[in-house]
């Protein structure tokens, strides 16, 4: 039995130390060193080739080595192989920084006073307090949910969209395409932590706009392909939408000559909001494989019906 890590070489060296210290009985190689392809039965990658996938007969697992799984073909992996998403703390963290800072930047008008700054404009703006602005977040899962509880220690008003009927003190959370209309009016700033599906691609279109409140800003953190980018673009230049941050686009990178970048009012970070942080992904990843080699199951596991 042996595991193959493929992917990003910069992290490569670090998962293979953890696995050399912490599970020396483990056979944990790194692309390009994959040796006899029958042996590997877990593999650890972003987005590896589907005829890659194909030359492994024995694979019983494959675990994404980053957040969301919408970068895996599911048609390329077989029925027969579970797919293991990566939840872990470092990711939490990052996006839960992420997303603190551009919230807190939004509120606090900082984009305003950097532009103000090159005209030596002393200009102060008026200072709600949080209270008096609300938050909400689309998809109340691990992150969501992280995010927002850090939210709430700044006393923002906060409000989740979800698919299914969640509970979380202090929010107050939709489910289901028909609350969405309701959720997004009360949105001063909007939060997308969804996942890519086939339910969720341009969700941030003109029509969620239009129902946001005059003057609304947008984060999109999850996948460049919820986002219509020519109707935010047609709802900021209208007045309609404050601000928009994005971290993620489609495509990625984004090029270098896209209206994004130069927009006085689209803050662009290049997919940094957060990422997989070796230390603490793979004790998870290990306990997770070791679980499964007991024959106890694996959590984390991929629905690939809902598509995440
Ligand atoms: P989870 O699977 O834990 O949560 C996803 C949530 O979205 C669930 O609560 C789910 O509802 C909800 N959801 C799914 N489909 C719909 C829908 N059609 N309508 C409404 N709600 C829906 O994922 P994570 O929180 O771990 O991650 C979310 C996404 O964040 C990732 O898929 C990835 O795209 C993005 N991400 C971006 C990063 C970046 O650096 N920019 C880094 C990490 C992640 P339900 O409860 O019913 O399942």
């Amino acid at each position: 039995m042996s595991v193959l890590y493929r992917s990003g070489a910069p992290r490569a060296a670090a998962w293979a130390r953890f696995f050399k210290d912490n599970a020396p009985d483990i056979d944990f190689r790194t692309w390009p060193d994959a040796g006899e392809l029958e042996e590997i039965e877990y593999l650890v990658s972003w987005a590896a080739p589907a005829a890659f996938i194909a030359s492994l007969p024995n694979l019983k697992v494959l675990f994404s080595s980053g957040a969301g799984i919408d970068h895996i073909d599911l048609s390329a992996v077989p029925d027969h192989v579970q797919i293991v998403r990566m939840v872990e703390p470092g990711i939490i963290n990052g996006m839960v920084e992420y997303v603190t800072l551009s919230v807190l930047a939004l509120h606090r008008d900082f984009f305003d006073y950097v532009a103000m700054q090159p005209s030596g404009a002393w200009n102060p703006l008026e200072v709600p307090p949080a209270s008096s602005r609300t938050v909400g977040v689309m998809g109340l899962g691990v992150l969501g949910q992280a995010v927002l509880q850090r939210l709430s220690t700044f006393g923002f008003r906060l409000s989740g969209w979800n698919r299914s009927p969640r509970n979380i003190a202090g929010v107050a959370c939709h489910a289901g395409a028909h609350t969405l209309d309701q959720f997004l009016g009360r949105c001063d700033i909007l939060i997308c932590l969804l996942p890519l599906t086939d339910a969720t691609k341009g969700i941030l279109n003109a029509r969620l706009f239009a129902a946001l409140p005059r003057g609304a800003s947008v984060i999109n953190v999850g996948r460049g392909g919820h986002l219509d980018q020519a109707a935010l673009l047609a709802a900021l230049d209208s007045g309609h939408l404050s601000r928009a941050i994005v971290d993620v686009t489609d495509p990625e990178p984004l090029p270098p000559d896209h209206r994004f970048w130069t927009h006085p009012r689209v803050f662009v970070t290049p997919h940094v909001a957060s990422m997989t942080q070796p230390d603490t992904a793979a004790p998870i990843m290990l306990a997770n494989l070791r679980s499964h080699m007991r024959g106890d199951g694996l959590r984390d596991v991929v629905d690939r019906k809902r598509g995440y």
